[in-house]
């Protein structure tokens, strides 16, 4: 038996039940955050900016600026093998905050996937992320859905990148059709998609995904959001779905928190419901 990563206790915190839960954060192992960071912004041509160096202790010094009492970290695993590299590193560092709440992740094409799945759930971890664009496969494809038969089954969440991504220009594996298609097969079950389920692709997600009932964050779109009738009409729908996600280090947490914070549009009600409520439907805390 693995020994179990420390819980978080939410009533330990000193703002009770209103607490701010940042659901989608990047944090890379100390010795590679820095190209990490290059990496990425080097991929979609300089047109990103990081709001922390991607450490641990940047992403802590971000949430305290910001007011976030806990942020999810989402890696992925780029290839098959990478997912028990990343379950070992997770291990390492999890222990250092209380703070900080680690998904795993899983390659699809990993031979030994129902071991390193088993093995997370042990550890004590509650999700797994997957980017079906880094991770190259389909969402909706049929050899995925072993894997993610064998997450729902150990209680865990299904965290998906949700629609375009600039660093993959014309790659469709993470479009709302796929993600349509694929909770026609796992509907009710607990999927988040980020972004909004499609990258501001509102209208489409409201036609295709609308009733589905899955979750979605508002990483990297919350400004487009704001602006956009048929996100008002998605978020209408499905209030009990949104989470607080800001995607840090591309999007600035303060910066998001206040977002919501001041938000003339939605009320104290729902706002705790995105910042707080609604995930705890998701994650033991
Ligand atoms: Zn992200």
């Amino acid at each position: 038996m693995e020994p179990m990563l420390p819980e978080c206790t939410i009533r330990h915190l000193p703002g009770g039940v209103n607490v701010i839960i940042d659901a989608h954060t990047h944090i890379y192992p100390d010795i590679v955050a820095q190209k990490a960071i290059r990496t990425v912004i080097a991929n979609i041509n300089g047109r990103l900016n990081a709001h922390t160096t991607g450490t641990f202790d940047s992403l802590l010094d971000s949430m305290d600026a910001a007011g976030v009492d806990l942020s999810i970290v989402l890696p992925v695993a780029t290839s098959p093998g990478h997912g028990s590299g990343i379950l070992g590193w997770v291990k390492e560092y999890a222990t250092s905050s209380p703070r900080i709440i680690f998904f795993g992740s899983v390659h699809p094409e990993d031979p030994d996937y129902v071991c390193c799945i088993r093995q997370m759930k042990e550890s004590g971890i509650q999700g797994i992320k997957f980017h079906p664009g880094y991770q190259g496969f389909p969402a909706d494809s049929k050899e995925a859905s072993r894997v993610y038969d064998e997450a729902l089954n150990q209680d865990m969440t299904l965290y998906f990148h949700g629609g375009y991504d600039p660093s993959l220009p014309g790659c469709d594996y993470t479009s709302v059709e796929r993600y349509a298609a694929l909770l026609k097969d796992f509907n009710g079950s607990k999927i988040v998609l980020a972004h909004g389920g499609g990258y501001g692709e509102w209208g489409k997600v409201l036609d295709l995904l609308g009733d589905k009932k899955c979750y979605y964050d508002v990483a990297f779109v919350l400004e487009s959001m704001q602006r956009d009738e048929h996100a008002a009409e998605l978020f209408k729908q499905n209030e009990d779905y949104f989470l607080f996600g800001s995607d840090s280090p591309w999007r600035d947490q303060k910066k998001y928190v206040e977002i919501v914070r001041n938000s003339t549009a939605l009320t104290p009600e729902q706002k705790e419901k995105l910042f707080c409520k609604n995930v705890q439907k998701l994650i033991r805390l």
